[in-house]
This record gives structure tokens, sequence and C-alpha cells, in this order.
């Protein structure tokens, strides 16, 4: 299948996790794909990868916190490839520092506030300002940003994150309203857990951590990048060209339980005593 043959993504954090696995879904399916990381030799491994499997990719050094370099980004997907169809705004992870910007209002430094929310928010406003002029030039476009879960559900100590990640959903909605007219669908996905390489290292050594928390799934299993880039997928295409200012929740259920953990440790506690009487 070749969902997109002859269209050009450019996926921001596409070396590893969820954007290396998009940047795979879309290759395999046609697209000319362009890796903006900050990560130079797993961005350089996933071209290879892309490459090997037949399909066609290159890689840029980006930091999207930088407004700078969304914009060179841009630029040099364009120069590349001629065109600029799809934009996966993606990066952030395990890997780039998410304990920086942990804590809460009392806790948070300003610093980690404005970090966090420029490379989780303002970078997503960013990539389409300077995406966008060209995907009116092909008469439409697509722009996935990566929500979260956290987007939906608070946490203790995750101001930072939960902020931003909200804002991403009502950026998406508000993009789509504005350049709907251009034929650019703006839609989010709001995933579960996922894990990619780094969580996955991270699991190996606490496989009982890992268990507790996919038990709190009811499919029973945390998510991995290919049930995201999937869906990611499926928004870009024709397949979902009526679908706009959409968050697609991929979560294997988590966010449909009453209050997420606390509503498993309920139940949890009402199997252990079953006479309990509890609202
Ligand atoms: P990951 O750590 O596996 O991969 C992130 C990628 O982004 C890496 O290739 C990294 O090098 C790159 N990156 C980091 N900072 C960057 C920067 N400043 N500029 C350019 N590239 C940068 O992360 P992931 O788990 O695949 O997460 C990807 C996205 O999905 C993030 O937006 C994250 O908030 C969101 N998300 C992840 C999960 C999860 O459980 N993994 C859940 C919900 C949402």
């Amino acid at each position: 299948m070749s969902r997109f043959e002859g269209q050009v993504a450019v996926i921001t954090g596409g070396a590893l996790g969820i954007g290396g696995a998009t940047a795979r879904k879309l290759a395999s399916e046609g697209a000319k794909v362009f890796i903006a990381d900050i990560d130079d030799a797993a961005a350089a491994a996933n071209v290879e990868r892309i490459q090997h499997a037949g399909g066609t990719a290159a890689a840029s050094h980006v930091d999207v916190s930088i407004s700078e370099d969304i914009a060179r980004m841009v630029n040099e997907a364009v120069d590349l490839y001629g065109r600029l169809d799809i934009l996966v705004q993606n990066a952030f992870g395990v890997m780039a520092g998410e304990s920086q910007i942990h804590g809460t209002a009392l806790t948070v430094e300003e610093d980690s506030w404005d970090y966090g929310i420029d490379i989780l928010l303002k970078a997503l406003y960013l990539g389409p300002k300077n995406a966008i002029p060209h995907m009116r030039a092909n008469g439409g476009g697509s722009i996935i940003n990566l929500a979260s879960v956290h987007s939906l559900l608070q946490e203790p100590g995750m101001l930072v994150y939960e902020a931003a990640k909200a804002g991403v959903v009502g950026m998406t909605r508000q993009m789509a309203t504005d350049f709907g007219p251009d034929g650019i669908r703006v839609n989010a996905i709001a995933p579960g857990h996922i894990v990619g390489e780094g969580l996955a290292k991270m699991w190996e050594e606490n496989p009982s951590g890992h268990k507790f928390f996919a038990d709190q799934y009811p499919l029973r299993r945390t998510g991995l990048p290919d049930d995201i880039a999937n869906g990611i997928a499926f928004l870009c295409s024709q397949d979902a060209s009526f679908i706009t200012g959409h968050t697609l929740t991929i979560d294997g259920g988590l966010s449909i339980q009453l209050q997420e953990r606390f509503g498993t440790r309920q139940a949890e506690y009402i199997r252990a005593n079953p006479d309990t009487k509890l609202p």
C-alpha cells in the first residue's frame, strides 16, 4: 500500500521512539521523510534503516527549542524534496530532560517552565508557521501534534508537561479552524504509556514495575511506538480526509476508566474486600 506516494513528511524527533516508528511507517507507504532530531547518531541509524527497507529518508540536526532550527528544518526539507505535505510534531521524550520540568506551581523554576513550554508548545506553533505556506502551495496538507493522556488526565507534579499538552489539544483545534479552508488538516494524538527504546531499557531493569503499569490498562499492556505510528499514518492519509481538529486517544483504554488509576486501585480494593460499601 502506498498511501503517501509522492508526499513529503517532516518528523520532529524522528530518530527514536514514536517519531522513529512514524518515520518508518510513512516511508514504508511511499512518503519521502525528513527526520529532524538532536540525536544525530540515532537519526542517521533510522535513515539507514528506512533506506535499507527501500524507502527515502534524510536527517538534519534540529533542536525544536530553537526557532531558527525549525525554520531551517522546513527550508531544508523543501530544498531537498521540492514540497511539504505532512508535518509530525513529536520531538521531546524520556531522553530530552523530562525530569527538568517536573514539579508543582510552587517548585517549578521559571526557566524550566520556559524550556518546557518552548519545546512542547511553542515549537508546535513555529512548525506550522514555517510549513503552512508550503502546504498551501500544494493545495493542502496534514499536521499531527503529539499530545498525551496528560492532556486529559492529571498526575501530581506534572505542571509544565500537563499545561503544555493540554495546550496542544487547544492549539490543534484552533489551527484546524484557521487552516481548514486551505485544505490543511490539523489533528493530535494522545498516547498512553508507549515503550520506545529509552523506556524499554528502564523497564528491563524493573519488570514487575512494568507489569504493574501494564495492569492499569484495560488491554493489560503498555503501548509500542508502532501503535502510535499507525494512528498518525491514518490521520495523515486520505482515509481521514474529513477529520480535523481531533485528538485521537491511543491508550489501550487507560483513560476510559473512572479516574484512571484510582479507578483501578478502587476495583482491586473491592475485589479484596467484597463486603465493602464504597460509593
Ligand atoms: P523518545 O524519547 O523515545 O523520542 C523522542 C525523540 O525526540 C528522540 O529521537 C529525541 O532525540 C528527540 N528529541 C528530543 N528533544 C528534541 C529537541 N529539542 N529537538 C529535536 N528532537 C528532539 O520519546 P517518545 O516517548 O517517543 O515521545 C514522543 C512524543 O510523544 C513526545 O511529544 C511525548 O511527549 C509524546 N508522548 C509520549 C508518551 C510515551 O509514553 N512515550 C506518552 C504520551 C505522549
